[in-house]
């Protein structure tokens, strides 16, 4: 299960920030994923729930933000989501492509007191 290592690299961030901004509890905490990371945001909160345990984060709410995978027809220029991990450019049917999002994983923003 990946997803664990991915959640202890989060929460190094998310405590990282927490000790710069002198947060003595984390209520919400943002992240951004993109749907090519291949991570399962039902297995991410509950392995973060899990290593969040006595830390200054334990108990935060947890908002996945999911990015689309989004992908740029280099020989058309059209813009398309690629649904169903199809990479077929639906204008020209083109597969000169280039990704623009979809592999994001990080800590968008973090809410405390
Ligand atoms: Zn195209």
């Amino acid at each position: 299960m990946h997803e664990v290592s991915i959640a202890e690299g989060l929460l190094q961030i998310v405590l990282d920030e927490v000790k710069k901004h002198s947060i003595s509890k984390v209520r919400v905490v943002k992240l951004k994923i993109g749907e090519l990371s291949g991570v399962q945001p039902s297995a991410l909160t509950f392995c973060f729930d899990l290593i969040a345990k006595d830390t200054p984060v334990e108990g935060a709410d947890l908002r996945i933000d999911m990015v689309p995978v989004k992908v740029k027809c280099l020989d058309c220029e059209d813009v398309f989501i690629a649904e169903d991990h199809s990479f077929f450019c639906p204008d020209c049917s083109g597969l000169n492509i280039e990704l623009m999002s979809g592999r994001e994983l990080h800590v968008q923003e973090i809410e405390g007191d």
